[in-house]
């Protein structure tokens, strides 16, 4: 597994909650595809010559450059980098910024998967998240993905939102099932620290939902999404079968992905980087022919060992042959007798050579990461 990631740091408005790099002002957009071109240039070096599985546009809202950029980049990257076939090609979409014709040319650049931030179809919990699209705009957007040919279509869904109630939240989850998405992604709120959202809370404007609410808000998910034949392989993604995200399961399996764009981080080899996250300084960097990195990392082993424990853990289960041959630890032994009463308690499988969490599992999964990873290797 290998992917691309490439930040695209553009929104219409900014969401109270949100603390991914991006700005409103669409005055560089045009400059900062060229500039996106020279970064994928520059990074060639660190390409090992690997098969792209996945690329994946985040951002910002990818969907406010225009189907002729998105195009020119998927052609310097293929130029660029051996993208497999069967890649999937990701970007994500505000439900507010859709149409069809655009949604029809950006399948026509290969673009094969989409990624609603949908969040909720109750107004008022719209309103609170300051999104800048209505319920209506969300289902139309499912129709006129499938329109345009999207057989691969996820959404994202938030819960434990403040004023958001069980029944708020069912009937969330019921239009959200009706549109039928082939991938849900469903996140509880988080109050970021720097967010407008956070200085609120900070000021007390903002009433979190209690705890005990938020977990049976998570359990209400679980519940429904696996009824609906969706079934959970992360902590906050579900999936019918075969459309499990293949970029996600590229962080989640501890794989190499290479990042371009402000913000963007990228893992190769053993190293991490990451770019600067101000839009000029990184189009300065990069048109100076610089990285345009704020930093990097080199990973030790203990650091890998980490990594690959939790992010497995979290996602579809950690393969004890895997650790075995990278790291030379016998899992099993080490986590003993642990092991056996989490087993006994429901809240891991172990199958297969592979220790995964079951739907019981995924709601402790924080409490059985602090004790994995504290455990002496
Ligand atoms: S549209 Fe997405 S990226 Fe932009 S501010 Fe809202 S949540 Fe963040």
């Amino acid at each position: 597994m290998f992917g691309l990631y490439l930040h695209i740091p553009f929104c219409e408005k900014k969401c109270s909650y949100c603390d991914f790099y991006s700005i409103e002002s669409l005055a560089h957009v045009d400059r900062f595809t060229d500039v996106l071109l020279q970064e994928i240039d520059l990074r060639r070096d660190q390409y090992s010559g690997a098969m792209a599985t996945s690329v994946f546009f985040g951002g910002g809202t990818p969907s406010l450059l225009s189907p002729k950029a998105i195009g020119r980049i998927n052609e310097r990257l293929r130029e660029t980098i051996h993208i497999g076939e069967s890649a999937e090609w990701t970007m994500e979409c505000n439900p507010g910024t859709v149409t069809l014709d655009r949604l029809e040319a950006y399948h026509a650049t290969g673009i094969n998967r989409l990624s609603f931030g949908v969040q909720s179809f109750t107004a008022s919990e719209l309103a609170f998240l300051d999104r800048i699209h209505d319920a209506d705009q969300a289902e139309q957007a499912m129709v006129l993905a499938r329109k345009a040919g999207f057989r691969n279509v996820n959404m994202d869904l938030m819960f434990a939102v403040p004023g958001q109630t069980i029944e708020t939240l069912t009937h969330n989850l019921e239009c959200m099932v009706a549109l039928q998405p082939d991938h849900i992604s469903a996140y509880s709120l988080i109050y970021e620290h720097g967010t407008p959202l956070y200085a609120k809370l900070k000021k007390g404007l903002v009433q979190p939902l209690p705890e005990e609410v938020d977990v049976e808000m998570y359990k209400l998910v679980i519940d429904t999404l696996r009824s609906a034949g969706y079934h959970q392989y992360e902590v906050s993604n579900f999936a019918k079968p075969g459309f499990e995200c293949k970029h996600n399961l590229t962080y989640w399996h501890a794989a190499n992905y290479l990042a371009y764009g402000p913000s963007a981080h990228g893992f190769v080899g053993t190293t991490r980087y990451w770019n600067k996250r101000s839009l000029t300084s990184w189009m300065q960097d990069v048109s100076n022919g610089t990285l345009p990195e704020a930093n990097r990392e080199e990973l030790t082993p203990q650091d890998l060992l980490s990594e690959f424990l939790f992010l497995h853990l979290r996602a579809d289960g950690i393969p004890l042959h895997d650790v075995q041959s990278k790291f030379n630890i016998d899992l099993r032994k080490h986590l003993h007798p642990n092991l056996q009463y989490w087993i006994d308690e429901g809240f891991i499988n172990d199958a297969n050579n592979v220790l995964s969490l079951t739907a019981e599992g995924y709601r402790v999964c924080d409490e059985l990461t602090v004790k994995i990873l504290g455990t002496r290797y």
